[in-house]
């Protein structure tokens, strides 16, 4: 009964519906941080858009690569070309009449001819290439495109989601504060070291005689007090009851 001449029933009550209202505060408060923190993970690029950003880099790089080989040959085969043209050009004017010289000039006609019959070759080979590496970007630049903009989208969601979340984060902690420093600074220190202890629940509901907390029933006579606007804790979590 001494108990009740310095904190009557009333200001208990008071007191304890206060720190329901803060409970149902930072509940709100941790889900929605909890959410702000999953919505900033999910912003880091899919490996999806990240494997076709590298398929598309590759397929470029793979025909620039091409491409430069085909201009290389291409330069050669003109080089080749034109010596060939030279060399037949001094076999066949008749100046040359030293045997000697006439044989090497053949030779090295002949040697133009077979180096000229490779370089087409490779001139063919790389052109097929210079074919298949473009076909190839262009597919994985249709990938990639389809992916970025399927992502941008997704993130501008993500994004506008983020601001949306800060912003009511921001509106809950300022009322928070201001239902914080209504409440006495001993109650607070209870609040805060049951919510820690609790996994962030010091305050919860008693629902005709269920704990809302750990669903366990309460004894009728903590019922009775929880009504009468008492300090109770659940006998199976040991949170706070607060009747509903
Ligand atoms: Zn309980």
């Amino acid at each position: 009964m001494q108990r009740l001449t310095f904190n009557p029933p009333g200001v208990i009550m008071t007191q304890i519906h206060q720190l329901f209202q803060l409970q149902k505060l930072d509940t709100e408060i941790d889900e929605k941080k909890k959410r702000l923190g999953e919505v900033l993970k999910a912003q880091k690029e899919p490996p999806a858009l990240l494997a076709a950003r590298q398929r598309a880099e590759t397929a470029a790089a793979e025909l620039q690569k091409w491409q430069g080989k085909h201009q290389d040959l291409t330069l050669e085969m003109g080089g080749v070309n034109a010596k060939v043209i030279s060399s037949e050009t001094q076999l066949y004017s008749g100046k040359v009449t030293n045997p000697k010289e006439l044989t090497d000039l053949q030779q090295e006609v002949e040697s133009l001819g077979r180096r000229k019959a490779a370089l087409e070759d490779e001139v063919v080979n790389a052109l097929v290439k210079v074919e298949e590496a473009q076909t190839e970007k262009t597919a994985a630049d249709e990938v990639f495109t389809t992916a970025a903009a399927q992502w941008e989208k997704t993130s501008a969601h993500l994004k506008a989601d983020q601001n949306e979340l800060a912003l009511a984060l921001h509106k809950l902690i300022q009322s928070r504060q201001s239902k914080a420093a209504v409440i006495d600074a001993a109650s607070m220190q209870e609040y805060e070291q049951l919510r820690k202890q609790k996994h962030g629940l010091a305050v919860v509901g008693l629902r005709v005689n269920m704990c809302l907390g750990c669903r366990t029933t309460v004894s009728a006579n903590k019922v009775k007090e929880v009504d009468e606007g008492r300090k109770v804790y659940c006998g199976g979590c040991d949170r706070l009851l607060v009747a509903l």
